[in-house]
């Protein structure tokens, strides 16, 4: 019961992956007030403005709450069992006339907010037995997810920033501050930003254009848009030129070092000059190179999804 009346429940904001610790006063199913959860450990009672859509969602006159099925031009409540039962007969039925891939999978992000999506939705594409599966990542995200699978021997293995413990954090081509840390799951990543600040560390934005991100960073470096992969190899190649390169206990799970070197060897920042890529301008000339090398804790954050 809350000291306003009515009852207080806890939970997590599922619009976004920051997901909130929110508390929501209610009488009974009807919504009275959503806020942030001051004692959620991850959010510490931040929320942004779009939670105000909870109360709409939930109240949404049109919003599914048992399954339809349509006849002709309208729609018929069915029960769940039967909601299955056709969905399996179909599928079924699809697959065994049009071939396994005649039916194609796709995962959005509030899977991720369910227990049972997360548990059983790659098990069932698995039985399934499909190669179309497609997701909000494969409309943006696919370099990405072939980059970590070819580095980790999986897709889903997505590095993030510990941004709490980091030093140095490279932003580069992402702007966390309008997608709420997406991929991150960092919900006020304004004041987590800030915080590598305040500790002494330092936030370098790489953007074409001057993000809201960058306005909260020590530095920002324009490139020229689609140029990203230029200036990323020559800051691989300062890296390498330089003795700057140090494994440490990485060593021993790395491969492939020096083919990378080799690669490297070909783009040094200089070469823009006589390049039409002349976003690597702004590149390795001075910044990020040491520092990004020598800090204790370099973080780096590229574009994903909503960023
Ligand atoms: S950042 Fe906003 S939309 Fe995302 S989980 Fe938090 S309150 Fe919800």
């Amino acid at each position: 019961m809350s000291e306003h009346g009515g009852q207080v429940s806890y939970s997590n904001c599922s619009l976004c992956e920051a997901s909130c610790g929110i508390e929501v006063r209610h009488e009974g199913r009807r919504v009275v007030a959503v806020r942030g959860d001051d004692h959620d450990p991850f959010s510490r009672g931040f929320i942004c403005p779009k939670v105000a859509g909870l109360k709409e969602i939930h109240e949404d006159p049109d919003r599914l709450k048992r399954p339809l099925l349509r006849r002709g031009d309208s729609f018929e409540e069915v029960s769940w069992d039967d909601a299955i039962g056709f969905v399996a007969e179909r599928t079924v039925a699809i697959q065994r006339d049009h071939g396994k891939d005649a039916v194609a999978v796709y995962t959005g992000n509030p899977l991720g907010h369910s227990y049972a999506g997360v548990l059983y939705a790659l098990l069932f594409a698995e039985v399934l037995g499909s190669n179309q599966h497609y997701s909000a990542q494969s409309v943006d995200a696919l370099p990405r997810l072939l980059t970590v699978y070819e580095m980790y021997g999986n897709q889903a293995l997505l590095p993030v920033p510990d941004l709490d413990r980091t030093e140095h954090l490279l932003v580069f081509g992402a702007n966390p501050l309008v997608s709420n840390g997406s991929i991150m799951t960092a919900p006020d990543v304004k004041r987590r930003l800030r915080a590598i600040r305040a500790r002494g560390g330092r936030v370098v934005v790489v953007d074409p254009r001057r993000t809201e991100t960058a306005a909260e960073a020590d530095e920002h470096h324009f490139i020229t848009p689609g140029t990203d992969a230029l200036v990323l190899f020559a800051m691989l190649h300062t890296l390498f030129a330089e003795g700057l390169v140090d494994l440490g206990r990485l060593a021993s799970m790395v491969g492939g070092l020096d083919a990378v070197r080799g690669v490297a060897a070909r783009f040094a920042p200089e070469w823009r000059v006589s390049s039409p890529a002349r976003g690597a301008r702004s590149s390795t000339a001075g910044w990020g190179r040491r520092r990004s090398a020598s800090a204790r804790s370099p973080a780096g954050r590229s574009s994903c999804s909503t960023s």
